[in-house]
This record gives C-alpha cells, structure tokens and sequence, in this order.
C-alpha cells in the first residue's frame, strides 16, 4: 500500500490534541521561596518543601495562580469560583515527594477556545482545561547512549523540582483533514505568542520552558476517532507539525494491513523526524488521585478575576487586525507575512521604532533566508524585534550600509549580543572617508595593471574587478557606486 500523504488524508480523517506544558516565569517556585532561575549549580535551589521531605508544608504562589487565571481568560475559558489541588501518585526519581502536587477533576480554568488561522481559514480549536501543576527535576543520565539504558549512572538535579508548570490541554481537533499537521504547529505559535504577550513564561521550547505533547489519531470516513498516541519530546513548532505528519502516516500503514493502534506515548527523534514507541499509557486511575491535604482550596474572587480581565494586554490576533488596519499592510503583504509566521514580529519592530515597509522588507527577506538555513521558525531566531530595528535605523541615518547591516544582523545571531556591540567590536562602519577610498583605489589600479588599461581604452564593464578588490580592502564598508566614480575620475574615463 503506499504511504503517499495526500493519499492517505484522502482515505483517513485525522483528529488531534495538544497537551502543552507552560514553565511560568515567577520569582519563586510554585509551593516554597526557591528560585526558579535557570542554569544555576544543580541542587541549590531546593528547601525542605520542593524536596518532599517529610514534615514540610506547601504554600500556593499567589502570582502562579493569577497568571494561570490570565492564560485562562486570554484563551476564553470559564474560571473556577472554587478549585483544589491534587495528588497525583507515581514514583520516578526526579520526584523526591512520589507525588506531583497536580490539578485533577477541579481545573483552575475550564473549556474555552482559541483560533487559529491556516491557508486562509479560521480553524476554532477547543480548550478542554487549563490547570496547575508543578514541574518534576531533571535527570541526566550519563554514558554514551545519554539515556537509562546503558547508562553508567544517573545524576537528579532539583532545582526544576517545583517549578509552576500550567499544563493546557486541547479537546480533540477534528474535520481538519490535509491541514492537521499545520493546524497543530498554528496552535502552537499562537498559543506560545499568546504566553509570550501575557508576560507569564519565557516560552522557550528549546530550553523546555514550553513543551508540547501531540496527539494523534485516524479513522475512516464516517466511522468513530480512532486509538490516539501521544508523541512527547516534540522541541520546536517545525517538529509539532512533522510529528503529526509522520504519525499520520505509520498509522495509516498499520491500519491499512489491518493491524490495530496500540494507545501509547512514542517519542519524536529530531534527527529522524520519525516518532518511536515509549511506554504504554497509564490509565488516571493508575494515578490513584486524591485532593491535597496539606493546601487549602483555591477560590479567586470574581472582582479579582474581573480586574484581571480588564487589564489583558492586546493579544497577538488583535494586534493583527490593528497592523493591517492602522499601519495600512495591504492585504496580500498580510497573507505573506502570514505564511511566513512574522506578522507578530513585523509588529513588534515596528513598535520598536522601525518603519513598516522595512520591517517587512528583513523578516520576509534576509531574516527569512537565516531561519530557512537553520531549519526553524523565524520567531526561534535569536534576535529580538528591537534588534533588528536597531539595524534598520542605523541603515536610516547612514552609519551603516545594508550589507554591512547585514553583517551586524549575522553578528548578533552568532553571539546572541546586541547590533551596537557588533558594529563596535567588528568595526562596521561605512566608509565615505574621500581619501581612504581614493588610496585603496590607486591601490587597486596599480595591483591589477592589464584591467586598468581595458578601462582606460574605454571596455567600462571591466571596472568591476576593480570596485571588487577595494571592496575587498574596504571590508565590504565602502558604497560601491561611490568607489566606481572613483576608480574611473583616477583612470580618466568619465
Ligand atoms: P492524558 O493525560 O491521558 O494524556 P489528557 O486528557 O490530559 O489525557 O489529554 C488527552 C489529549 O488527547 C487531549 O488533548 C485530547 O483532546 C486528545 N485526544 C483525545 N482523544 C483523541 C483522539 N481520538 N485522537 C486524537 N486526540 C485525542
Ligand atoms: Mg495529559
Ligand atoms: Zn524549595
């Protein structure tokens, strides 16, 4: 049978559902004063509380809970009056209490929805909850597998352990057919640039501050969804959509031999771009759940919960609708922009300070062609809004030229520094020093003779050689037509 893609979503309907995990960005842990900074010493952030032992008493963050209210209210979800916390029972070593303090039957928030637009339609994606939880520590395990099998042995880090962790779970997607796998990444960037405007997590999927669990099933035309797998380890917003696709398609396989789908966690290779089986999937009784003893219920308060929504900052759609309108992107610029994932980012350096058009012109363009080479999003860049329209005005006011900054744009990607930095330490400045660029250029001349002369006898194309090598002198920082002019007053051609 062949696994040909549209083939398959012709035969099979796909359903989806995303279970996204959400590191928040407080001072503090969720249940005790530790600090939640990242990439400190392994196990100096931990007290008595986050390392389960015995006798140590919970205490709900008050700014985790609001947050988790926030991200409710921004994905219009109900708020519950009257909520508790829960335990969720299994044992693994990176959880020193055998328990995760978890949310269960009482959610903070419940349903509500977010859309999203793909290939020009609105897709409306259902939020089934949006809890709290608290996130577990790291284990590294070493050897050269980097896994638990084969490993020499393993080291447990406890600084994560008690993290707050929001965990927003998707009710099942379907009727989305072809466009499963892109609907699944535009959730995702819309759901990350939503945490990213609220201001509650950094949101970096490759530092695991958001991660993502895709789920994914198929059926036939008509007849009931299908047994889901949940691929885990999904670390970008290109890999949320390739693990949908390829689970797609080795699902379509087995069920084509007639074979069954097994209910299990597989794990996303970035490498392969495949998915591989994990563990089989423990059932919530498995969990034996029960309401936290040790912390109280949590009941925001309605005018609380009121205020809260009354001060959301504009969200990502809204901003959209306002570039198009007020900052007269036309519409085809918009679908660009769209496809391309940068409406956001046009937005942001233009609220920096960067013009429209030029805006426009490095996130659709050379901004584009560096996150094609790297394989990730635009958004994944390490460069900031502002960054770039740093690069922009110096461009405006003439300090750089556009390919040198060009070059401080690359600087600021290879060293995560900031555009000025570059300039300074790489020394990107324009050249229009008359007498430095007339030395370089007498240089030239005399270096290449033989093309001198074709000039000189009136064969002007050959200049070129010759506003090369000054460039070359010159670092790239001279303006090319200015040492054309040059070079050919100097060999008297006019
Ligand atoms: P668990 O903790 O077992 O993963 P959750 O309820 O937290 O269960 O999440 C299940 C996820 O799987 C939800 O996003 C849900 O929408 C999705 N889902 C449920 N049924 C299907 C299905 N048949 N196909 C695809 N996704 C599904
Ligand atoms: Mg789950
Ligand atoms: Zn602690």
């Amino acid at each position: 049978m062949t696994t040909d893609y549209e083939d398959v979503v012709a035969r099979y309907e796909p359903v989806i559902g995303l279970e996204t995990h959400v590191e928040l960005g407080t001072r503090s842990k969720m249940f005790c004063g530790c600090s939640t900074e990242f990439g400190a010493e392994p196990n100096t952030h931990t007290c008595p509380v986050c390392l389960g032992l015995p006798g140590a008493l919970p205490v709900a963050n008050e700014k985790a809970i609001e947050s988790t209210i926030r991200i409710g209210l921004a994905l219009n979800c109900s708020i519950a009056s009257w909520c508790r916390f829960a335990r969720k029972n299994y044992f693994y070593p990176d959880m020193p209490k055998n328990f995760q303090t978890s949310q269960y039957d009482e959610p903070l928030c419940g349903e509500g929805y977010l859309d999203v637009e793909v290939d020009g339609q609105t897709v409306r994606v259902g939020i089934e909850r949006v809890h709290l939880e608290e996130d577990t520590g790291k284990n590294t395990h070493v050897g050269t597998s980097g896994r638990i099998h084969g490993a020499e042995y393993s080291l447990v880090d406890f600084n994560r352990a008690g993290i707050p962790l929001v965990e927003i779970v998707t009710k099942p997607v379907a009727s989305t057919g072809a466009l499963a796998p892109e609907v699944a990444k535009a959730y995702v960037t819309e759901l990350r640039d939503i945490l990213r405007t609220l201001g509650v997590s950094d949101v970096r999927m490759e530092q695991g501050s958001l991660r993502c669990d895709v789920n994914t099933s198929l059926n036939r035309p008509g007849a009931e969804w299908g047994t889901r797998t949940e691929t885990k380890n999904v670390n970008s917003l290109r890999s949320v959509e390739r693990a949908v696709r390829s689970e797609i398609l080795r699902q379509a396989v087995l069920l084509d031999r007639g074979e069954r789908i097994v209910q299990e966690t597989r794990h996303f290779s970035e490498t392969t771009g495949d998915t591989r089986p994990g563990r089989s999937k423990e059932e919530a009784t498995d969990y034996r759940y029960f309401p936290e003893p040790d912390l109280v219920p949590i009941a925001p308060d309605a005018e609380w919960v009121a205020s809260l929504r009354k001060a959301l900052p504009e969200l990502p759609s809204a901003r959209r609708v306002r570039l198009r309108d007020e900052l007269g992107v036309s519409a085809e610029d918009m679908v660009q922009m769209t496809n391309a994932g940068v409406v956001d980012l046009v937005g942001a350096t233009v609220d920096a300070g960067a013009p429209v058009a030029e805006a426009r012109n490095w996130w659709l363009g050379y901004l584009a062609q560096k996150s094609n080479e790297r394989e990730i999003d635009p958004t994944e860049l390490p460069i900031s809004a502002g960054q770039v329209a740093r690069a922009i005005a110096l461009v405006a006011d003439g300090s750089l030229s556009v390919a040198l900054a060009r070059q401080a744009v690359d600087g600021v990607l290879e060293t995560g520094t900031d555009v000025d930095a570059v300039v300074a330490e790489r020394g990107l400045k324009r050249v229009s020093d008359t007498g430095a660029l007339e030395q370089a250029a007498d240089e030239a001349i005399a270096a290449n003779p033989e093309i001198a002369d074709k000039v000189r006898s009136g064969k002007l194309a050959a200049v070129g050689a010759l506003v090369g090598a000054v460039m070359k002198a010159t670092r790239g920082q001279a303006d090319a037509a200015a040492v054309r002019q040059i070079l050919l007053d100097r060999l008297g051609v006019q």
